[in-house]
């Protein structure tokens, strides 16, 4: 297949068939960004009963405004019946269940307690602060959609409801493989020749940022035989399988033959963009593989457009991709036609800089960017006062 463009290439990973996967999730801050599976249904009103919203007395209207105050209180929690004649009045506290009886809530502040009387400064208004059963809520209503992303709020409302458990989109498990003789591990020594491998921590540091858990890494020579057996290995315990390096055209580059021998079916390999032209896209079945370029920028740069939206398909999320928006250049920035280049950059308000060292090995731009500015295939560059597209790094987080 020829080079494609970056919108063939994101068609792709956006429309290949996917199944998601649904399972029950025990009701826990764990849950935090992951997407409803099913419709919540309240199984009672909310609230369950009535019950004061305010502090202050509860009150059964009688002749004159005046009420006799009783020796009880009603504080929240209490499950007591009670009962108010006409004329009476009770202390009750915020969330106590008000008496069946009761016509009104009066606030402390509008009261005054003489020996064992109650007067109240304001006319009182039948069935003021009182908050009814069912108010909020009624038994049987719909309360959150399927494909509700989970908030804060959401959990929360779960639990108010009593259900302790959910059905979501189970988050793809994800394994990242990293090829490459010259590979060291931080920490030991480097030997000549070597380099340290940064795509491991990077890729699985960008996977946790997208709430991936229990991220399996694995490690192979530059060696046909041992890539196949590690490919096969991986595929079968990931949904989805992340590979650095080895996917070009040299000759230690063994990784699309590996694919191909393991029955892994190629959808793209080779993007018209910089950095990160090398990438493939290939799937087995329900499985699903990116052969990443081993320069660290371009691994990084083709995780965030091109992985993070097989993610979210996989989690169910509406929103596939990063956001993007326009911005002024403070930069000028040449390039040749050709090839769609996504540019370190830092933005601030509607500016944008395009920082010093764009080269695909380069991660110190990376690491201070939180944009990346978009230039179309056809782009010749850019001057500064152009109007950019720029991708906000930052807004793939969990919530
Ligand atoms: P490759 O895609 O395997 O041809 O690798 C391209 C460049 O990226 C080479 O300079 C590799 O040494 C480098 N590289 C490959 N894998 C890694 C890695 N895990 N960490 C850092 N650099 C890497
Ligand atoms: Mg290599």
């Amino acid at each position: 297949m020829s080079m494609i463009s970056v919108k063939e290439a994101l068609d792709a990973v956006e429309n290949s068939p996917l199944q998601k996967i649904e399972e029950e999730q025990p009701l826990s801050s764990a849950l935090l960004g992951n997407v409803l599976a099913q419709a919540l249904i309240s199984p009672f009103d909310l609230p369950h009963f009535d019950l004061s919203a305010m502090d202050g007395y509860a009150v059964k209207f009688g002749e004159t405004d005046e009420f006799i105050l009783l020796e009880k209180e009603i504080t929240a929690g209490n499950g007591e019946e009670f009962i108010l004649s006409p004329g009476e009045a009770v202390r009750i506290f915020t969330g106590a269940p008000c008496p069946a009886s009761a016509d009104a809530i009066v606030m402390q502040e509008q009261t005054e307690v003489v020996n064992d009387r109650l007067k109240v400064s304001v006319s009182i208004k039948s069935g003021q602060n009182i908050r009814r059963r069912g108010e909020e809520i009624k038994k049987g209503e719909k309360v959150l959609q399927k494909g509700q992303l989970l908030n804060p709020a959401a959990l929360g409302l779960t639990a108010n409801l009593g259900i302790d458990k959910l059905r979501v989109y189970r988050a793809p498990n994800c394994g990242v493989l990293t090829t490459g003789d010259e590979l060291s591990s931080p920490g030991k020594e480097l030997t000549p020749g070597k380099i340290y491998d940064s795509n491991s921590y990077l890729l699985e540091a960008f996977l946790s940022s997208q709430n991936i858990k229990n991220i399996s890494k694995a490690h192979v020579p530059d060696d046909l035989a041992l890539t196949k057996e590690k490919i096969g290995e991986a595929l079968q315990k990931h949904d989805i399988l992340l590979i650095s390096g080895g996917i070009s055209v040299g000759d230690y580059d063994f990784v699309k033959e590996a694919l191909l021998d393991n029955g892994v079916e190629e959808i793209f390999h080779k993007v018209k963009q910089k950095p990160g032209k090398p990438l493939y896209f290939g799937r087995k079945d329900q499985k699903f593989v990116f052969g990443l370029p081993g320069n660290p920028a371009s691994a990084l740069s083709n995780a965030y457009l091109y992985v993070l939206p097989l993610l979210n398909r996989f989690k169910g999320r509406e929103q596939l991709h990063l956001e993007r928006s326009k911005k002024r250049s403070q930069s000028d920035f040449q390039k040749k036609p050709g090839r769609s280049q996504f540019l370190k950059a830092k933005f601030s308000g509607q500016e944008v800089n395009i920082l010093e060292g764009q080269g695909s090995a380069m991660l110190q731009s990376f690491a201070e960017s939180n944009a990346l500015v978009f230039l179309p295939e056809e782009s010749t560059g850019i001057n500064k006062g152009d109007t950019v597209e720029a991708i906000d790094l930052r807004s793939g987080n969990i919530q």
